[in-house]
């Protein structure tokens, strides 16, 4: 398993802003790295150049410091699993997962036997061993992008490249899918960049997580770092949702309209602001007690939880509370903000 070193990479397409700027990343051996960011942020155009598909404008890559970028893609050592499971439909699920293996050169494929002891193994790995007769059609979306990934590993890959592998399957496979490769993982331990707009997933897999907005790295952190200690309001933004409030900043305090919201934790310049807060780390209480003034203005069912709008001061922000409490509209409640997660921007 080895190191995987992007440093200052760029890539320009021709055609207006680049695709990256400047992205430097270093992953550690069996480091399970989550690329996160919107939709044309870069994510897959990074993946690519790891990959070798894609050649860089500028910039360097190694593999535990050795140049990738003059390597052919062949001998890169690469698994690659897209979200489109590009299985071969003809074949059955074993000549799929075999295919990185039967089309070496002669001199190094293993034998038929060799092959199909390999294969049995992955299946056993991905937990399809029965299916090795199957045909693509013949499965799940969830059990498709498993047979993809063990053909990826087929080759004895030193990298693992995921480019949001279960962005095409529904809201309950793709959680459970997301424990099992953590699990699988940790077995055996491949270094993986994993590409995904989503921050829920990225949190929960990844060991790091690389925030991408606009072809250029936002942050990269631990799953905690990330999300309780944002540098950037793009990645407050991003991981997770929250109420956007419009405030004018004066000797470092938020007022909304008269109303006095909060000190921002970190400095910000008198004038316009914008200062973000998230539903969670908003606590109503009785009118009268220790908080802001506010009035509900309305009120959904959530999920689990119930979301409050409350108008205070000028602004309007979300808070959740449980669905057991009653909240009706117009209510008047003292509103208290956990100062510790405030965000705010200029
Ligand atoms: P992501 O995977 O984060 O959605 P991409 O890496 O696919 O982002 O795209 C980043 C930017 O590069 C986008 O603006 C996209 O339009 C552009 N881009 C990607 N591939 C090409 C290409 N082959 N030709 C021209 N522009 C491209
Ligand atoms: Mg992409």
């Amino acid at each position: 398993t080895v190191a995987v070193t992007i440093d200052q990479v760029g890539k320009s397409f021709g055609n207006g802003a680049p695709a990256l700027s400047d992205v430097s990343l270093d992953v550690k051996p069996s480091e399970l790295v989550a690329l996160l960011g919107p939709s044309g942020s870069g994510k897959t155009t990074l993946l690519r150049i790891v990959a070798g598909l894609e050649q860089p404008s500028h910039g360097r890559v190694l593999f535990d410091g050795h140049d990738a970028l003059s390597v052919p893609v062949r001998r890169r050592g690469i698994g690659f699993v897209f979200q489109n499971y590009a299985l071969f439909r003809h074949m059955t699920v074993a000549e799929n997962v075999a295919f990185g293996l039967r089309s070496r050169p002669r001199a190094e494929r293993p034998s038929e036997t060799e092959i199909r002891t390999r294969v049995a193994d992955l299946l056993a790995l991905v937990q399809l061993e029965s299916y090795g007769g199957r045909f693509p059609a013949q499965l799940s979306g969830g059990q498709r992008q498993r047979v993809a990934l063990a053909r990826a590993l087929a080759i004895e890959p030193k990298v693992l490249l995921l480019d949001e592998p279960f962005g095409a399957l529904d809201a309950l496979v793709r959680k459970e899918l997301r424990r099992w490769l953590r699990e699988l993982h940790d077995r055996t331990g491949h270094t993986t960049l994993f590409v995904t707009h989503d921050q829920e997933e990225a949190l929960e897999l990844a060991d790091r997580v690389v925030v991408m907005g606009g072809g250029r790295i936002e942050q990269i952190g631990t799953p905690d770092d990330v999300y309780d200690r944002p540098e950037t309001a793009a990645v407050f933004g991003f991981m997770g949702e929250s109420s956007r409030i419009e405030v004018e900043v004066k000797d470092g305090v938020a007022l909304a309209g008269a109303t006095a919201i909060a000190a921002a934790t970190q400095a910000v310049p008198d004038g316009p602001g914008l200062l973000y807060v998230r539903p969670h780390d908003v606590t109503l209480g009785l009118p009268g007690t220790a908080g802001l003034k506010g009035q509900v203005r309305a009120f959904r069912r959530h999920g689990a939880i119930r979301r409050v709008e409350i108008a205070v001061g000028s602004a309007v922000l979300e808070a959740d509370i449980a669905p057991t409490v009653r909240v009706p509209i117009g209510e008047k409640v003292a509103v208290r903000l956990d100062r510790a997660r405030l965000f705010a921007s200029d």
